[in-house]
């Protein structure tokens, strides 16, 4: 009996659970050498506001090339980074990277639009975190308006003085800050009130059933008006579909981000794209 119920047990818990385990040991190995081996890189996304189909921002997005898995997306590493601690190096690249990417555009003419970088809450809760965003921006002579921080409902929602510290503390230096993926994390609103947020970043599950499920709808018309009333910006992820554009825009919905104007790019990809459709007295085609 004690065989049988054994063997059940191995056979429900071994494939599964022991090939994760196995992947993400050897990803997080892999990991460990990646900064070295120069293995990161920051793909930029548009951010274009509605009523004018113009770029006010891009959004910075990790991207590994590693050698020995290939392209690994961010929803397969960034997790196994928080868990082993890493993402405090990576998340330091990604805001130094970010800041000298400005600094080679605003040499470059390329306008003056913010970079949005990604930030966990493992990186927010090191003591030292603003400290090391003001050198990420001193190092390339960023100015604050130029940044923008796109934090998790978990950082916001930790009930601290620490915390509410900090955000102060980087509003006042000029830094915006988004909560992204709103709608999707915790459930109490509270912090709205007293925190110095501007923008909500609507999830993109959300955006993407807009136009033909009810509850999405629903959910979205409630964070935009909610956003309204609170004087913050709103964005809308994920969108895909140019009809999207136009209900968002009665909606009352101020920036629209997602494939229907461009994916995130490589550098270079996105100065051609912004030459192009960007240029003095543009405006994006697409919507
Ligand atoms: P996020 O910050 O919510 O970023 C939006 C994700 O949606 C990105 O996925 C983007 O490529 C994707 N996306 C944009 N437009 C569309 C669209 O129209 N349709 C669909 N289906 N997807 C779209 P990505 O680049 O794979 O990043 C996934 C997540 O990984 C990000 O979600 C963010 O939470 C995290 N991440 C990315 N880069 C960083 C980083 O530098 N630091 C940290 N801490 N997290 C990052
Ligand atoms: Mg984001
Ligand atoms: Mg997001
Ligand atoms: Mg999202």
């Amino acid at each position: 009996h004690a065989k049988a119920q054994g063997r059940n047990n191995y056979q429900l818990f071994e494939p599964s659970l022991s090939e994760t385990a196995v992947e993400s040991l050897s990803l997080e190995h892999a990991l460990r050498c990646a900064a070295d081996r120069d293995e990161f890189t920051l793909y930029y996304q548009p951010q274009i506001e509605v009523a004018t189909r113009k770029l006010v921002g891009v959004e910075a997005l990790i991207r590994w090339e590693s050698e020995e898995f290939g392209v690994v997306p961010p929803g397969k590493f960034i997790r196994i980074a928080e868990e082993c601690g890493l993402i405090l190096q990576i998340g330091d690249w990604v805001l130094r990277e970010s800041c000298r990417q400005r600094a080679e555009w605003n040499a470059d003419g390329i306008g003056s639009f913010p970079v949005a970088v990604n930030v966990s809450a493992l990186q927010f809760r090191q003591p030292e975190f603003v400290r090391r965003v003001e050198e990420a921006m001193q190092l390339y002579g960023i100015k604050a308006e130029q940044l923008e921080l796109e934090l998790t409902e978990s950082i916001v929602m930790h009930e601290s003085g620490v915390t509410a510290a900090a955000l102060e503390k980087l509003k006042t230096m000029g830094i915006s800050l988004a909560i992204d993926d709103f709608g999707t994390g915790y459930s109490s609103l509270g912090y709205l009130k007293h925190l110095p947020i501007q923008k909500l970043k609507v999830d993109g599950s959300f955006i993407r059933g807009i136009e033909t499920d009810k509850a999405d709808r629903a959910i979205v018309e409630a964070i935009v008006s909610l956003g309204r009333a609170l004087n913050l910006t709103l964005v809308a992820e994920g969108v895909e579909q140019r009809s999207t554009i136009t209900l968002l825009g009665k909606l009352g919905c101020h920036v629209a981000q997602g494939y229907l104007y461009c994916r995130p790019l490589p550098p270079e990809d996105f100065v051609a794209w912004y030459r192009e459709f960007c240029g003095e007295g543009k405006r994006l085609s697409v919507a």
